[in-house]
């Protein structure tokens, strides 16, 4: 198993498989993608190899982000890959949804088992103002069919100063019925993003204390389940989460690494940098890969040091999938 000096135990993977995005989200890619940095993402036989190496150490779930993974044309196929890993029980994906409702058929049936779909806000305007995109009634459809497929459907919003608090109301009414877990997610600073998180950020907390008053009682969740906090309501069919990555011992439930589009691994999200390991992965030496990933986990952190402004080498997380 991959366990670091403080105890803590990384049993889940996060894999980038580009960084390329087709959306221009305000917090994250507010220009859109700019092609400045090398395009030359990981290739299936390389995906193999690092997911039989996390899976050998103990990796039992996978989840595939971006950029916008399904701007990957064999996204299926690598989804399958993981799937038929040994040792994988579980592979996710993280998306904006734009390709949802055409694949999602064939994403289950190559064995996926969960997916994140991010919705910023309920409302049209909204969401094409945040995202740059009109796709609002085509992703919502896709969420549907996803749901009908009877796949693990939670839903990514942002926290945004000028949108959140009025959409709240509507999010909440929407999971009456659906059977999702909403997860607000507080806006992280950035290296790209600096002057925006200080007009935009807003804190979990509030929302947390509303909800409580409403009714809502936390789950109590196995340590291992990461960093979430989670909430259930009698009258509700769906479940809310809050991830908020500013509070207290925030890290201390960390339970994941991260592996860029390039073959470079993160120990943290805010890393001051990626650890090469595209070398080893094209050596195919499985032994010497696992020694390597061993190796370095030994350099991970106790925290992200984001609460003192501290982004380490993200400028965006586009570049690393969230
Ligand atoms: N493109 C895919 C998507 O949007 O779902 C996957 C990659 S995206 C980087 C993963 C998640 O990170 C999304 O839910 C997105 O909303 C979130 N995200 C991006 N930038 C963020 C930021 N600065 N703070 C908090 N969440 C952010
Ligand atoms: Fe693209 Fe996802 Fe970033 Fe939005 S949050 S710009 S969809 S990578």
């Amino acid at each position: 198993m991959l366990e670091d000096k403080l105890g803590r135990r990384f049993h889940y993977l996060r894999l980038s498989i580009t960084d390329v995005c087709n959306f221009s989200c305000n917090y994250c890619l507010p220009d859109g993608y700019q092609c400045d940095s090398s395009r030359d993402f990981l290739n299936l036989d390389e995906i193999r190899h690092i997911t039989s190496a996390f899976a050998q150490l103990g990796t039992s779930k996978i989840r595939i982000t971006g950029g916008e993974p399904a701007l990957r044309k064999d996204l299926t196929e690598i989804i399958a890959i993981c799937a038929q890993t040994p040792g994988i029980e579980q592979v996710a994906i993280t998306t904006n949804g734009f390709r949802l409702e055409r694949d999602i058929d064939a994403w289950c049936k190559a064995g996926l088992t969960a997916l994140n779909v991010s919705i910023d806000s309920l409302d049209p305007r909204q969401f094409a103002d945040i995202t740059g995109q009109n796709k609002l009634t085509t992703i919502l459809q896709g969420v549907e069919k996803a749901v009908k497929a009877g796949i693990k459907v939670k839903i990514n919003a942002v926290l945004l100063k000028p949108y959140s608090t009025n959409q709240l109301a509507r999010f909440l009414e929407w999971i009456k019925q659906q059977p999702v877990t909403l997860r607000f997610i507080e806006l992280m600073q950035t290296g790209d993003n600096q002057d925006f998180f200080r007009a935009n950020h807003l804190s979990g907390e509030p929302i947390k204390q509303q909800l409580l008053q409403q009714g809502w009682s936390q789950i109590i969740r196995d340590k291992a389940a990461g960093p979430a906090q989670e909430f259930m309501h009698p009258d509700y069919v769906g479940r809310i989460g809050l991830i908020m990555p500013y509070s207290k011992d925030f890290c201390a439930s960390c339970n994941r690494l991260r592996i860029s589009s390039t073959g470079k691994l993160h120990l943290c999200l805010f890393a001051e940098q990626g650890l090469e390991l595209r070398p080893l992965i094209q050596l195919g030496d499985q032994q010497a890969l696992q020694n390597e990933l061993v190796n370095l986990l030994g350099n991970k952190q106790a925290t992200h040091w984001l609460q003192d402004g501290y982004t380490g080498a993200t400028k965006n997380l586009a570049m690393l999938g969230g």
